[in-house]
């Protein structure tokens, strides 16, 4: 089966079509959702999808760029949180450098102290990274958090892209790599080994190319995986069965007490 490791399946917009959509992907064999939760007022909400839906799996934590409405004592919470939910994983969390967000040391404080939260717990996490890959880096450094998780939406350089490796990551490759015009994805996706990548759509967001303005849905998989495969002159097969292994090795927990 192919997983999506990174949608927001349980977003307002998709809850009037997420039975039917959910049936698609299955038909479709997209039959594993890995859904981060992104403020602390839907973790409930998630929880609650997640034990309907056996396909689902579950990281708790807060995302970066919505922290306006979160405070660090929500952060006390996150453990018990992951523990009752069977999380997989802590996330999404990270830095996210772009007009509108909070102000960084606020994020930053965020971060580590959620980064303390997943080591103690012996969870990976799922990084939100915009425009700030090394001090991502340097807080995973500083906070001794080898644990490993994603990189989601991975942009970066074949260094940028080795220095998570090293730290037990793998990157999340979705709809960017699908725009004719992505010629360093292109070329930094073709340098990765085959234990290095997952497949991700960031549903609702990140329309594929030939697709703006559309709603983005767990579906997209099946053409980002070709899309890979044409990239790294593989055949879809291969793609979709080395991204499942590396979805499991990153995050063991997926079989393990499912809720
Ligand atoms: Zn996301």
């Amino acid at each position: 089966m192919f997983i999506d490791s990174h949608c927001h399946f349980d977003f307002e917009l998709f809850d009037d079509q997420r039975d039917s959509l959910m049936s698609r992907c299955l038909a479709a064999g997209v039959a594993g959702f890995l859904v981060p939760a992104t403020t602390r007022n839907r973790w409930q909400k998630l929880q609650n999808l997640t034990s309907e839906y056996s396909h689902w799996r579950a990281a708790y934590g807060l995302h970066p760029y919505f922290l306006s409405g979160s405070y660090l004592s929500d952060i006390e919470l996150l453990g018990d949180q992951c523990e009752k939910a069977h999380a997989i994983g802590v996330g999404e969390i990270g830095l996210d450098n772009w007009p509108g967000a909070v102000d960084m040391e606020l994020q930053m404080a965020f971060f580590t102290r959620q980064l303390y939260v997943a080591k103690a717990l012996e969870l990976p996490v799922i990084l939100h990274a915009r425009k700030s890959y090394d001090l991502v880096l340097k807080c995973l450094r500083e906070t001794g958090f080898f644990h490993g998780g994603t990189v989601h939406a991975f942009n970066g350089s074949l260094e940028q892209a080795q220095r998570f490796l090293d730290f037990g990551f793998v990157l999340g490759i979705g709809g960017t790599i699908t725009y004719p015009r992505a010629k360093k994805a292109h070329r930094v996706l073709k340098a990765l080994g085959d234990a290095d990548f997952v497949l991700e759509t960031d549903s609702p967001d990140m329309p594929l190319h030939a697709y703006q303005g559309q709603v983005n849905t767990p579906l997209s998989i099946l053409i980002i995986a070709q899309h890979i495969a044409t990239i790294r002159e593989d055949n879809i097969e291969k793609i979709r069965a080395l991204t499942y292994a590396n979805l499991l090795r990153i995050f063991p927990k997926w079989y393990e007490d499912s809720l």
